[in-house]
């Protein structure tokens, strides 16, 4: 009885522990701002900038970037700069 319990329950696992998407190790993210502290953010450096937008142009959400939301506003601001005088695309494609 107890053994057809525990078959059962195994073949509802559909992935082992260590590639289970619930239960996956989170590890903690650190800010790329605090963690650094030689970290200038820049409006007009356009390298710099390109970590926080993707492919369409499109700012990074904070679950992506790590970065705390003071610094996400900081970076938000940035991009929003550096669009505007051209350093970085509004859009691409
Ligand atoms: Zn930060």
């Amino acid at each position: 009885m107890s053994d057809k319990k525990q078959n059962k329950r195994n073949n509802n696992k559909n992935y082992d522990d260590d590639f289970n998407p619930r239960f996956r190790k989170q590890r903690k993210k650190v800010c790329p701002l605090c963690g650094d502290k030689n970290f200038v953010l820049d409006f007009k450096n356009a390298d710099q900038l390109k970590k926080f937008v993707n492919e369409k142009g499109k700012i990074l959400p904070r679950r992506t970037t790590g970065a705390c939301a003071k610094h996400q506003r900081d970076i938000t601001i940035a991009v929003k700069r550096a669009r505007h005088i051209a350093v970085l695309p509004y859009a691409q494609n």
